[in-house]
């Protein structure tokens, strides 16, 4: 019996196919029918986890403007959040001003960011 040494690239595979199954996609019961590898099924696309470049397909949907602002909108809630808390427990009257106006341009980010899944 041939035994292969574990090669880094085919364990970083591994990886990757768990990250996107950690993302929604699911694992397919038929291998590919290229390589005979795992498949994955995510977004709506089926993809190899031997022969295909699945980095690049998490890295993108990392990048997409979807994500981007949805993540953005998080911070900025979240910052509002802590701002108009840390508002409630000012007294001073100078720091309150910095807080408000703070909290205006968060306001003002949030306003421009693109609505959520809505069609124009
Ligand atoms: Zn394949």
């Amino acid at each position: 019996m041939a035994s292969r040494p574990l090669s880094g690239a085919g364990k970083d595979k591994m990886k990757l196919a768990v990250q996107l199954v950690r993302r929604g996609a699911t694992m397919l019961g038929e291998p590919c029918p290229k390589c005979g590898g795992i498949q994955v099924k995510y977004e709506g696309k089926v993809y190899c986890t031997s022969h295909e470049d699945l980095s690049s397909v998490i890295t993108s949907d990392r990048m997409s403007f979807d994500t981007v602002v949805a993540g953005m909108r998080e911070v900025l809630l979240s910052k509002l959040n802590e701002a108009s808390a840390s508002l409630g427990a000012e007294k001073d009257s100078a720091k309150q001003d910095q807080v408000v106006s703070l909290m205006a341009k968060y306001f003002e980010l949030l306003s421009k960011l693109p609505k959520d899944r809505q069609s124009p």
